[in-house]
């Protein structure tokens, strides 16, 4: 019953593997409850966490702490294992840096040129 989006219910970590869809690109879209930053949200015992870091845990076992789980793919709900990494912080950046997503500041911000 993939259609149904569970709601006020005592949700266990598998059941997200019952609310995505799989899109042309193999992301694993989790349908309802996104943050307004894009990340899919789940209810696990009345706590609400991040969808990709309880996939991720699914998958791989437990986060270690002050790690963050990355998307390879850019979609923040996207729960696929293949495109979750583990990084700091400064990886995420540096990876952003590295697809073009953050401002390269110097190279065309002298006045006038
Ligand atoms: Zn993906």
């Amino acid at each position: 019953m993939r259609s149904v989006i569970l709601r006020n219910r005592h949700n266990e970590p598998k059941d997200l593997l019952e609310r995505y869809i799989i899109d042309g690109k193999g992301c694993w879209l989790v349908q309802g409850g996104l943050t307004s930053n894009g990340y899919a949200r789940i209810r696990i015992n009345k706590v609400a966490r991040l969808a990709h870091r309880v996939a991720y845990e699914l998958f791989y076992g437990p986060i270690p702490e002050k790690m963050q789980v990355n998307h390879h793919c850019d979609v923040r709900h996207c729960i696929n294992p293949k495109h979750l990494f583990l990084g700091t912080q400064s990886d995420n950046m540096r990876d952003c840096k590295s697809k073009g997503r953050l401002i390269a500041w110097g190279r065309n911000d002298k006045p006038g040129a």
